[in-house]
């Protein structure tokens, strides 16, 4: 029999998207006690994607019953091999599921699917993989001969990597031994939705993981739980120095992750048309919805004008448009309030002086969009240099000398990334040695591995996630 012509399926079919979901409590999907629901869109189109129960105090309380149940009774008792068998089987159930939780992580969250194939979906798994490795090896991890895990561990996520986030805070959680309660962000509840249907597929114990949908509400009502025995938090700084606040006396161990106003810093001697690539990736990537987004360029003055001539012919390049075109490299801001942010901070930069350019480009009528965008002539009080616009918005800046270059780099209240472009690697180690930054990126930009500790300085947080540096978050050491 010949084979017929079957067309390949619209890639939105390639992911179910239920009406209506429920929160997952004890292994089962529930409603909200009080019946409350809240509707999550597609930013792409402002369409409607499901309705989302919205978890009160009754369901956090539930949730975190269910986990301490879980941990007491099942999870602290089996030995690591046990526990690694559960992270196993959920990495590889992610891989085989991948193309499904792509494409729902570009209709709930806008970004690109070239993105979400290739970076949020495979690094989740591998995040899985590689704490399932540690889960039966911890004694050997250099924190004592037994180390214990602390009890419940409260985890709230941001919008930005929904999965991937889900991903960091999970699996080191469950690889040491403690038993999970996570709030995604209301603007993106659906992946992580998925995931919970992933611990069903894998028969993880009841309890183990649970997740409760809501708003920011949610998210303080599992901050102040007196049943978490730790807080893990990503978000905005602001929302983190509340969590600092309400956690502060309470014996609960914290990690937060927030903001970031990164420096990427492009020496004379770089090879410029591989920095113009990392600058595009730094910013650009996920719509600079990024805490480590190389938000600030910082070239030096003799270099500055081929840079940013060659950067805007790079930029007239970029496509914008629908997040589930596999050639699209920008897609949409995930929210009306996150647009507003990005384009009042724009206009602020645009009434401080500084010159504001953007490639032509069509914006789509409906949905939530901002055209890649660059600013030059940008000097270190102006607020686009300051303030975390958290949007495909650049500024740049120059400098003379390597120690311009540190100074101005580290003149930020936050400490979470930088970049460096040089040919010499003296002067790489010379930069990384000065620059007061969680993470010093050399002739690359956002590259993330799950053995490499991940976090910030000042107000961009503290603590590490990743590697084994993130381990010691949820162990009792
Ligand atoms: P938030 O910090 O408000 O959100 C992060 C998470 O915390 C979400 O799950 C949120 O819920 C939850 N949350 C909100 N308020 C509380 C609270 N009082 N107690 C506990 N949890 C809470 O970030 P936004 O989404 O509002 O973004 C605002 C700005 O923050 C952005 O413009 C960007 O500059 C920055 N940001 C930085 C991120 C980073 O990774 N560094 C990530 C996200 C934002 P809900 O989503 O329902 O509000």
């Amino acid at each position: 029999m010949a084979w017929e012509y079957a067309p390949a399926p619209e890639s939105a079919d390639l992911a179910r998207i239920e009406p209506a979901y429920g929160l997952f409590v004890d292994g089962k999907f529930v409603p909200a006690a009080d019946g409350r629901t809240f509707t999550t869109i597609n930013p792409a189109s402002e369409e409607p994607l499901a309705e989302v129960a919205a978890a009160g105090p009754a369901d956090v309380d539930r949730a975190v019953k269910s986990a301490r149940a879980a941990f007491d009774e099942v999870w602290s008792r089996m030995p690591g091999g046990g526990r690694a068998k559960y992270l196993y089987r959920i990495a590889r159930i992610l891989q085989e599921r991948a193309r499904e939780f792509a494409v729902l992580e570009s209709l709930d969250n806008g970004k690109p699917i070239r993105e979400s194939r290739d970076v949020d979906v495979p690094l989740a798994a591998a995040h899985f993989f590689y704490h399932a490795g540690w889960a039966d090896k911890l004694e050997y991890a250099g924190f004592g001969p037994a180390p214990h895990p602390l009890g419940v561990a409260g985890q709230v996520i941001p919008w930005n990597f929904p999965l991937l986030m889900a991903a960091w805070k999970l699996a080191p959680a469950l690889a040491a031994g403690n038993t999970c309660v996570l709030k995604p962000a209301e603007t993106t509840p659906l992946s992580a939705l998925l995931l919970a249907e992933v611990c069903q597929q894998a028969e993880l114990p009841p309890g183990v993981v649970n997740i409760v949908t809501g708003a920011g509400e949610t998210g303080a009502s599992l901050v102040d739980h007196p049943g978490v025995a730790k807080i893990a938090f990503t978000g905005s700084t602001e929302v983190g120095k509340q969590i600092r606040k309400a956690v502060a006396g309470t014996g609960k161990k914290l990690t937060l992750e927030l903001g970031g106003k990164a420096a990427n810093v492009v020496f004379d001697d770089a090879p410029l048309d591989q920095a113009v690539e990392g600058i595009v990736n730094g910013i650009f990537f996920n719509q600079g919805h990024v805490c480590c987004a190389g938000s600030r360029l910082l070239v030096q003055e003799s270099v500055a004008g081929p840079v940013v001539e060659r950067l805007k012919r790079r930029m007239a390049t970029l496509r914008l448009g629908d997040p589930l075109d596999k050639n699209t490299d920008i897609g949409a801001i995930n929210s009306r309030q996150q647009l507003d942010k990005i384009m009042e901070l724009s206009e602020a930069g645009e009434a401080q002086g500084a010159g504001r350019w953007s490639p032509p480009c069509q914006l789509p009528e409906r949905g939530y969009w901002f055209a890649p965008t660059v600013f030059t002539g940008v000097s270190q009080s102006h607020r686009i240099a300051r303030e975390e616009i958290f949007g495909p918005v650049l500024s740049v800046l120059t400098f003379r000398t390597p120690e311009e270059a540190v100074t101005k780099a580290n003149n930020t209240p936050y400490g979470l990334s930088a970049g460096v472009w040089t040919e010499k690697g003296s002067r790489i180690l010379w930069m990384a040695q000065r620059l007061r930054a969680g993470v010093v990126w050399a002739n690359t930009y956002n590259r993330f591995d799950p053995a490499s500790p991940f976090g910030g300085y000042r107000e961009s947080g503290f603590g590490r996630e990743g590697g084994r540096h993130g381990l010691e978050a949820y162990l009792d050491v």
